[in-house]
């Protein structure tokens, strides 16, 4: 399905194809046919969702689609959790030794992993967040966009290779440690740090995505930024497990 438009990434006047918020491809790995209901768990803001529908509208031209899929939506698909003990990016870091380990949390530097798409996983990240940013989307009620303010521009560009990842822009992606079944996702939402930051998160299965932005950004989340700090970081940090697994199930009752 096509509509005429403009590219809202490359801002030409193309044919649009219908763009989703979360790659299709998401959709079909979250269902489960083992169950009496297959569709997928979809955690909004409000409310947790299990249904078939896809969030998704005229964005993106045929040339921009392809290019977010290549640089980074490929490589994520296939490394992310997919089934009990096909999780590629924990099984390289599991392998792997971090530059900081302690019982709660392990600090990899990505860099440093040969097996790690560092670009492809920061790309990923970059684009669903400008995604819920460039508009509203919207899953029966729930509505989603997050505001990004300057911030949306810059990522814009980044993401058509014309300017560098933004500087007061910081993403941490953090890989699950769990084993069992992690077919869940929730959609991009905001909330503040302590300190007045603005806090961006998306989950897919088995890996968190959180964005801050703004110029008060300490050093320490800077330390953890997969995209611009020297060693490219990613992290296994046990709290986000027990943060996904005490929210999910929580709204999953509550429905
Ligand atoms: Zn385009």
């Amino acid at each position: 399905m096509a509509a005429q438009g403009q590219c809202r990434l490359c801002l030409q006047e193309r044919e649009l194809r219908s763009s989703h918020l979360i790659p299709k491809s998401m959709y079909r790995l979250l269902r489960n046919d083992g169950f009496s209901n297959p569709n997928p768990f979809i955690h909004g803001a409000e409310r947790s969702l299990q249904t078939s529908k896809q969030a998704q509208q005229h964005l993106l031209c045929s040339d921009c689609e392809q290019r977010f899929s290549k640089r980074g939506e490929a490589w994520v698909m296939s490394h992310c959790w997919r089934s009990v003990g096909e999780f590629r990016i924990q099984q390289i870091l599991f392998k792997s030794n971090p530059i900081i380990a302690n019982d709660t949390l392990k600090i990899y530097a990505g860099s440093a992993i040969p097996k790690l798409d560092m670009d492809k996983l920061v790309y990923f990240g970059a684009s669903v967040f400008w995604r819920a940013a460039v508009c509203e989307w919207s899953l029966s009620s729930e509505r989603i966009n997050i505001q990004l303010g300057g911030y949306r521009e810059e990522l814009r560009r980044y993401l058509l290779d014309e300017a560098m990842f933004p500087r007061n822009v910081v993403l941490h992606i953090g890989v699950s440690a769990l084993s069992g079944t992690l077919d869940a996702c929730l959609f991009p939402k905001s909330s503040r740090t302590k300190t007045g930051i603005h806090r961006h998160r998306f989950i897919i299965p088995g890996m968190y995505f959180t964005m801050l932005a703004g110029s008060k950004i300490s050093d320490n989340e800077r330390f953890l930024c997969a995209a611009q700090s020297s060693g490219r970081h990613i992290s296994i940090w046990h709290q986000s497990d027990r943060e996904f697994l005490a929210g999910s199930m929580k709204k999953i009752f509550a429905r």
